[in-house]
């Protein structure tokens, strides 16, 4: 079969690779029909993310018809069509029966080689580094989907692709973004990051009460898109003294809540004892502003702090004597996007909210290298990728 593979930083190519089959009973496989590109894959795209191998199938926005089931799969039927969240989750573990999703126990079978980095093993992700499982992904025409009894969501309706896809991470992820950040009905939300995880973040915000939504972004057309889709007000963080402006926009008190939709792309990330290059980026002897340091200066004093955006490794030089002084709030995390299934496709179903409204570009696997640099270089007006394979 056809599907997009990582051959190192920057290069991404469509390749032969064998189809997957059913390893264990629990699995299923899908015949993709649309498969999205994600800001967490420009992480391995750029080569920040340690544990990746030649020729790993990338993506984890997938979704696609049953083509067949493992003996013990109850859920599922050939021919169902679903969506596949990105997080792998066995269901039967302590997190999971806690809806820590993200955090199961049990689906990362290389979980020693992320203890060994971050201390713990979170879940294993769908087309992710071996770090964290090694799980092929669903940039390909069809994909095994581990433990297919607790991810993936039938849909029995006829909405289209393009308005389901997303529960797969982007919606799921910036609605759990929204609910982290504890939002009142008073309250004014500031968003870094117009990609969209930070579009999905704005209309949450929207979604649970927020009275205000300011974004900030560089890039003129997804400033655009938080204004005249999202409602919000916005700042451009190259023209603007962001600190400056969110003070004055917020009575020199500062927003209530704060979302990092930006992660480590930002500012530097390091990984101890893994890739060179993040141990370099480590020292942050570049001056790109670190949105993580900069929300916690312009947070209200006793607010909230939401970071959605995906940090790897030690992300340092973090003024935690202001968190504390000021007694803030940090909620972060992959997202639980099992537990948003149900709820979030029932807005799309009643029509509050048609997530398509992000995508910019539809093409065929195919083009999915040149789709990679685009995103990745943020030009054609590029905000969010589908492909068919
Ligand atoms: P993206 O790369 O398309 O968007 C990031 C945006 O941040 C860009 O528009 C960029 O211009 C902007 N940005 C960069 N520096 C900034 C700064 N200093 N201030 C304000 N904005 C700045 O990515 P995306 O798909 O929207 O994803 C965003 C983040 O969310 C990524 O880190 C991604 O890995 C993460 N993510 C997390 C989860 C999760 O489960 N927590 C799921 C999906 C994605
Ligand atoms: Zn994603």
């Amino acid at each position: 079969m056809r599907a997009l593979t990582w051959h190192g930083e920057k290069d991404v190519r469509v390749d032969d690779v064998p189809e997957p089959e059913i390893i264990n009973p629990t699995d299923a496989i899908i015949e993709v029909t649309a498969t999205a590109i994600c800001g967490s894959d420009l992480h391995l795209y750029n080569g920040y993310m340690p544990g990746m191998r030649e020729g790993d199938v990338l993506g984890h926005e997938p979704m696609g018809e049953v083509i067949e089931v493992g003996s013990d799969v109850e859920t599922l039927e050939v021919g169902d069509r679903v969506v596949v969240p990105f997080t792998v989750s066995c269901g039967s573990c302590w997190f999971c029966e806690n809806e820590l999703y993200s955090l199961c126990d049990n689906s990362n079978p290389n979980a020693e080689i992320a203890s060994e980095v971050m201390g713990h093993s979170p879940a294993g992700l769908l087309g992710f580094s071996h770090m964290l499982g090694g799980y092929a992904g669903g940039q390909a025409e069809y994909l095994r989907v581990p433990y297919a009894d607790v991810g993936p969501i039938a849909i029995d309706s006829d909405l289209p692709d393009e308005q389901v896809l997303f529960l797969s991470d982007i919606f799921p992820t910036g609605y759990m973004a929204a609910e982290n950040a504890d939002i009142e009905e008073t309250d004014t939300v500031a968003v870094w990051g117009c990609g969209p995880v930070g579009q999905f973040a704005i209309q949450s915000a929207w979604m649970l009460g927020a009275d205000r939504v300011i974004a900030i972004d560089r890039i003129p057309e997804r400033l655009e898109m938080a204004r005249r889709h999202g409602n919000a007000e916005t700042i451009h963080f190259e023209e603007d003294d962001v600190y400056d402006r969110l003070m004055a926009m917020t009575g020199n008190r500062g927003p209530d809540r704060c979302i990092d939709a930006v992660g480590t792309e930002a500012h530097g990330t390091g990984v101890t004892g893994v890739a060179e290059k993040a141990k370099q980026e480590a020292r942050l002897e570049d001056d790109r502003p670190h949105v993580l340091r900069q929300a916690i200066t312009c947070c209200r004093k006793g607010g909230t702090l939401s970071v959605p955006g995906v940090y790897i490794g030690r992300s340092d030089n973090l003024p935690f004597g202001s968190v504390m002084n000021k007694a803030l709030t940090i909620k972060t995390g992959q997202t639980h996007v099992q537990r948003y299934l149900n709820p979030l496709l029932e807005t799309i179903e009643d029509g509050e909210i048609d997530p398509s409204f992000v995508i910019t570009h539809q093409v065929s696997l195919e083009d999915g290298p040149e789709m990679y640099e685009t995103f990745n270089n943020k030009e054609d007006d590029c905000i969010k990728v589908v492909m068919t394979p």
